[in-house]
């Protein structure tokens, strides 16, 4: 058995094996409603997935006709969800180790450029032949054109951003925080100053969840779809960005991970960017995360 829960620890599940597959998803819904830029799920059939807790604490947002995205209420994780005889579970929010790993790519053609598959896994442009229905893709808000802002927002629309700085650094984090409000395999994430970025819409609809006794960590969220949005690091002066929001190219590229470890056990990290096994040092944090 392996148990997975939200951040806030509201929802909580169990499942076990054999596991139906488990694969990194590239699609844009994946990338916007997880806040990274790519998701990772594993699926297990009805009999083998069990509720625990917070069942009632679910938000079930509808991306589309096919595919329901649902969140916790508190904290804006993604949760496991049915699909057919299929459960589908964020492996982000996953426990222990499952002793197993993801075996594919899928929605590479919608990859986000910021990131490089370094493996050798299968990759398939869409779902693999034989495999359900198309993935629709979302209607994002056009990007403006012009300017050097970058704009942003959450899946359904209804929260958007602007943030007037460019980011200088791009971080992997592999904290289990990150891990279970993303509910993906690490977080990608950025630091912009407090008075940077301004709401361009849907203020009243972001929720934010600070975990109790951390000093700085926070999430926001959508309340109506759960996409990861910007959380104020009040004590830093910052907001932490999930990549995934962010609708404009960015000019950098992921230049370190951190939290090496904490990593999940199923992720095999191959980027070869410098690593770090928690927080860098204090006296190289400037320099390599803001
Ligand atoms: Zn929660
Ligand atoms: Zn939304
Ligand atoms: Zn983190």
């Amino acid at each position: 058995m392996t148990t997975g829960s939200c951040l806030c620890g509201t929802v909580r599940y169990e499942i076990n094996g054999p596991y139906q597959w488990m694969a990194h998803c590239h699609c844009s819904m994946c990338r916007k409603h997880h806040g990274s830029l790519f998701g990772t799920t594993v699926g297990v059939t009805g009999e083998n997935f069990r509720w625990l807790a917070g069942e009632d604490a679910i938000v079930h947002y509808r991306s589309s006709a096919a595919y329901e995205r649902p969140f916790c209420s508190q904290c804006g994780s993604p949760v496991p969800h049915a699909a057919g005889p299929v459960v589908i579970c964020p492996a982000g929010g996953l426990e222990d180790d499952l002793d197993a790993k993801p075996l594919a790519h899928i929605f590479v053609s919608s990859k986000s450029p910021l990131h490089e598959i370094n493996d050798d896994l299968q990759r398939f442009d869409e779902y693999p032949p034989g495999y359900g229905t198309a993935m629709p893709t979302p209607q994002n808000p056009a990007v403006t054109a012009g300017g050097t802002a970058l704009h942003g927002g959450c899946l359904c629309g209804a929260v958007a951003f602007e943030i007037d700085e460019q980011p200088r650094n791009l971080v992997n984090c592999h904290c289990s925080r990150c891990r279970k409000s993303r509910g993906a395999a690490h977080g990608t994430n950025f630091f912009t100053r407090l008075e940077k970025l301004r709401w361009t819409r849907g203020e009243d609809s972001i929720r934010t969840y600070k975990v109790p006794g951390a000093e700085l960590f926070a999430v926001s969220f959508c309340a109506d779809c759960g996409s990861s949005l910007p959380a104020p690091f009040t004590p830093i002066k910052r907001f932490i960005v999930p990549a995934g929001a962010v609708d404009t190219p960015l000019p950098i590229k992921v230049g370190i991970n951190i939290w090496v470890g904490s990593k999940a056990p199923w992720f095999d990290l191959a980027d070869g960017l410098p690593r770090f096994e928690a927080m860098p040092p204090m006296d190289r944090v400037r320099e390599v995360m803001f």
